[in-house]
């Protein structure tokens, strides 16, 4: 039995690991020429750069295993800080009760209160909808909270109103429950490990960057023998009249390459993957298929003279007059990542494909990202300079009012072909994490090997904290 896995980001990686440790055959075929996907790794002189921070954290202990095993236990454990920058202060992410108390403006900590108290009395008498994201938060949060923390950023990351946003997104993101909780979480923090792994460790290689993790898959799988097709994009999926598919079609240097095959792992966008069905999709499919969007990354890689410019692994920046929406410097991952005296800040700025910040260049970006830089006091003029650019198309699903009823066609769609699964963050248009992708893959793998399903659309499906 061939199985032909389609993309080698983490879940596709993982999928073929299981499959190939297994003793089954399995091919890798890849668009770019690199493994990893989203969670790639490059070197831009003595740096490792990633695409933006790269935290894996799991409560799930044979996942952590796993990833140790991956990696040839080489990984660093990092205590988590992450912050956002609002009017000149730095407030803790997750929000800490006292660092609030300290930061905030008097005035607006007593509105905040009131503005608490309120919602919590209007919910006595009335049921407030988690119908949107805007809703969600204000319900828990109270409005002041919710449009200084939450409802500004992500306005400015998703570019679009937060009540046009799903309430799935705040409901797997934010980490507190509600504003009490996080009171409560603050003056008397939670002893169980487990909880405070959650928010505030992680894991990381301790050399090559996040993209060491698929480095060290491709390395482990070529040594048993696995086929790895890089630099060609799948192009065709033939399916026959039995609802099986057949054979996938890639494109290598202008020529079409053919493998036959019994399964195929999907994890490249889902949209692409069904446009490349042959015989095609019904228009219905074309309809949904148009309606679910993305919201696109660029990101500016500047070089700043001196050896750190915050102790943070990421900082938010919310506020409207900055174009970046969060920085990250990958010296606070892994020493190996910025080695010298100098270090490595990213910046990113949310787009959609084909717009004004999506067609900058790195001269442009980075005067952008330097004067925004300059204005929030991290670094000095004169003091950095763009290295490298970076563009994903298919950074995030926009989990819109509508996404569910479009994506549900589009998975109908998928599960006629009997022997086709799909999975991963692309694969099933999910806001998931790294260590998500990899459990899927890795069940996705099992459910092949082993012939009955390990339910790995149950990954990541439900209401917990991606963080
Ligand atoms: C800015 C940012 C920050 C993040 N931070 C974190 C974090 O801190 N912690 C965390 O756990 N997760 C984080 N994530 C999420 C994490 O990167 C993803 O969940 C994970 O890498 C997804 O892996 P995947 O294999 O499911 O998808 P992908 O990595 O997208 O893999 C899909 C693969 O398919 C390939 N492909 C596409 N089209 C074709 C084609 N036509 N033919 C062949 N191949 C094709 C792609 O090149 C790619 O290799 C972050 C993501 C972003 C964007």
């Amino acid at each position: 039995m061939h199985t032909v896995v389609l993309g080698t980001g983490l879940a596709g990686l993982s999928a073929a690991y299981e499959i190939a440790k297994a003793g089954g055959h399995v091919t890798l075929v890849e668009k770019e020429n690199f493994v990893g996907g989203m969670a790639c790794s490059w070197k831009v002189g003595e740096y490792w750069l990633d695409h933006g921070p790269h935290r894996f954290h799991s409560r799930d202990k044979q996942l952590v295993e796993h990833f140790y095993e991956v990696l040839d236990s080489e990984v660093v454990i990092r205590e988590r800080l992450s912050r956002i920058y609002m009017q000149g202060k730095f407030f803790h992410y997750p929000l800490k009760t006292q660092n609030l108390l300290r930061n905030m403006p008097k005035r607006i900590l007593l509105k905040a209160g009131w503005d608490y108290a309120w919602i919590r009395f209007v919910q006595l008498f009335k049921k407030i909808p988690d119908d949107n994201f805007e809703n969600w938060i204000i319900k828990r949060f109270g409005r002041t909270l919710y449009e200084i923390f939450f409802g500004s950023y992500t306005a400015k990351a998703w570019k679009m109103p937060c009540t046009e946003i799903s309430a799935d997104w705040a409901s797997q993101r934010i980490s507190q429950a509600n504003l009490w909780d996080t009171v409560k979480k603050t003056l008397n923090p939670p002893k169980d490990g487990e909880v405070r792994s959650l928010v505030s460790e992680f894991w990381y290689p301790a050399t090559g960057g996040i993209g060491q993790i698929g480095r060290k898959y491709a390395e482990k799988l070529e040594a048993m023998g696995v086929e790895i097709h890089l630099s060609t994009p799948v192009t065709r999926i033939e399916i026959d009249d039995d609802g099986m598919a057949r054979r996938v079609i890639g494109t290598r240097d202008g020529q079409e390459v053919a493998f036959e095959c019994d399964e195929i792992v999907n994890t490249i966008p889902l949209p692409r993957v069904l446009e490349a069905f042959d015989p095609g999709i019904d228009a219905e499919v074309h309809t949904a298929i148009a309606a679910l969007a993305y919201s696109s990354i660029v990101f500016i890689y500047l070089e700043v003279d001196k050896t750190s410019v915050s102790p943070d692994h990421w900082v938010y920046l919310p506020e409207g007059h900055l174009t970046i929406h969060r920085i990250s410097e990958f010296k606070n991952f892994s020493d190996d990542s910025a080695p010298g005296k100098k270090t490595v800040v990213c910046c990113e700025m949310t787009c959609r494909l084909g717009d004004e910040i999506w067609n900058l260049d790195l001269e442009s970006g980075s005067e952008i990202a330097i004067k925004d830089l300059i204005t929030v006091g991290l670094i000095e003029a004169g003091t950095a300079r763009g290295i490298d650019i970076q563009k994903l198309r298919y950074a995030y699903p926009i989990y819109d009012l509508t996404y569910k009823e479009n994506l549900a066609t589009l998975k109908r769609a998928a599960k006629k072909v009997k022997n086709f699964h799909t999975t991963g963050r692309q694969g099933l248009y999910r806001y998931n994490n790294m260590d998500h992708s990899i459990a899927m893959g890795r069940r996705i793998g099992k459910t092949i090997v082993k012939g009955s399903d390990a339910r790995a659309d149950e990954v990541a499906a439900g209401q917990e904290y991606f963080g």
